[in-house]
């Protein structure tokens, strides 16, 4: 008993936070302040001399500065989020793009090699291709469902080994749920690390939140996060959020701090509330998911489910990266129409519960159109590569009543 170890869904409700140093309140209070005041000025020189790494300060702990730098929901918030992935650390962020853009600045330079997955995010998206291109660095891609032999071909046909710094990676990828190995992309980084240059695999593991896919596992070194959507699953925020090493975690935070990219202490607060709900949210929103691809699949009007209970069937071959990597089948799905944009618009505008928006891992169920929407600007020979058609929908299952989710998904193919 001495050793027993607290889930994660456990420590959503208490850890890192000492209730005696703000007068015996049971919840973290929001910290909405944007200084710290010293004791002394002594203490504040020390303080200073830690943030900025000088020596002579071994194992004492930092105290508050500012909310630039730190601030104490920031903090206890990223105490927590590193749990579900068991990692060392966590950084937190503004959004979303604002954790994966620092951690692209943080790590890449001039000349460096990025190694990068198709499809993903549209944000994302641009970030490589208009500022990192701008800052010299080349970025080459890759497919979701590439094996090793395809991905190696790539990067010796670019002649590329040698300035390969990043892998990263969507997976399963959005919206047609392609499954990547982590394990793969590790290995590759393995073959072109060197003794002054470790290749990193980073992986936004933003569609399976923090409790299906633990890419830390797998062999990647830095797991992002949209907390936007899963994690604060209320659609009512937007933040972001990296976990790693300590050491890499450290690097993130530096350029954060200079960058201001770091989370708010009132986003922060509504962030420790909705991880305490965090695994039977997003639970419920897995069972309705696969009501609903069930119901999809069988459907007249619907001529192909893209959902991870469907690999076995859609990709015999990433079967084993399923069994491996995933812990759930998740609850984002999309579905090809019989037909084109016209009967995808009909459906769309015709659904009466579901909302008709982007964004995704709320409590709310969500229909959109990647091709004229989430995905707008990918050119269309690469959607078509992708298989990313003008036919399919895109659904976030949310935790309503499972049954006015299928009703509601009916009651508008009736009218396609
Ligand atoms: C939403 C999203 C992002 C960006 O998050 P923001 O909080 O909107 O900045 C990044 N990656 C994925 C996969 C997303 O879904």
């Amino acid at each position: 008993m001495a050793n027993h170890n607290f889930a994660p869904e456990t420590q959503m409700m208490g850890y890192g936070y000492k209730p005696a140093l703000s007068e015996g309140s049971v919840k973290c209070p929001i910290f909405q302040t944007s200084t710290f005041a010293f004791k002394t000025a002594e203490e504040g020189k020390a303080f200073f001399e830690m943030a900025y790494g000088k020596p002579g300060h071994e194992g004492e702990e930092m105290g508050l500065i500012y909310s630039r730098i730190n601030n104490p929901d920031m903090e206890i918030l990223e105490e927590r989020l590193k749990l579900w992935d068991s990692g060392e650390a966590a950084a937190a962020f503004s959004s979303g793009m604002s954790a994966i853009s620092t951690t692209m600045m943080g790590f890449l330079k001039p000349g460096d090699v990025l190694l990068f997955s198709n499809p993903i995010y549209g944000g994302t998206h641009k970030f490589i291709h208009f500022v990192l291109h701008n800052w010299g660095v080349i970025a080459i891609g890759f497919n979701a469902g590439d094996c090793k032999e395809d991905i190696i071909k790539r990067i010796e046909d670019n002649n590329a080994g040698d300035k390969l710094r990043m892998i990263y990676a969507e997976t399963p990828a959005n919206p047609t749920n392609d499954l990547i190995d982590i394990e793969m992309c590790s290995q590759i980084a393995s073959a072109y690390s060197t003794a002054d240059k470790k290749v990193l695999v980073a992986i936004d593991n933003t569609y399976m939140g923090p409790l299906w896919q633990h890419p830390l596992k797998h062999g990647a070194d830095i797991v992002l996060y949209a907390a936007t959507k899963y994690i604060g699953g209320h659609s009512d925020l937007i933040a972001g959020a990296a976990v790693g090493s300590k050491e890499i975690i450290k690097t993130i935070k530096k350029h954060r701090t200079v960058f201001g990219t770091m989370i708010d202490p009132h986003t922060s607060w509504l962030l420790m509330r909705s991880l305490e709900t965090l695994k039977i949210r997003m639970e419920a929103a897995a069972t309705n998911a696969e009501k609903v691809a069930n119901y999809l699949i069988h459907h007249p009007k619907v001529e192909k489910v893209y959902y991870l209970g469907f690999t076995p069937k859609n990709n015999p071959k990433q079967l084993p990266v399923l069994v491996r990597q995933f812990l759930s089948n998740g609850a984002m799905l999309s579905f090809d129409l019989i037909g084109g944009e016209k009967e995808a618009f009909v459906f769309l505008n015709n659904l009466k519960h579901i909302k008709l928006a982007v964004s995704l891992g709320g409590t709310e169920s969500l229909a959109e159109h990647p091709f004229t929407m989430t995905h707008a600007d990918v050119p269309t020979d690469e959607k078509n590569r992708l298989g990313l058609t003008d036919k399919m929908v895109r659904l976030s299952v949310g935790i309503e009543n499972w049954y006015d989710i299928v009703y509601d998904i009916e009651q508008a193919l009736n009218e396609v």
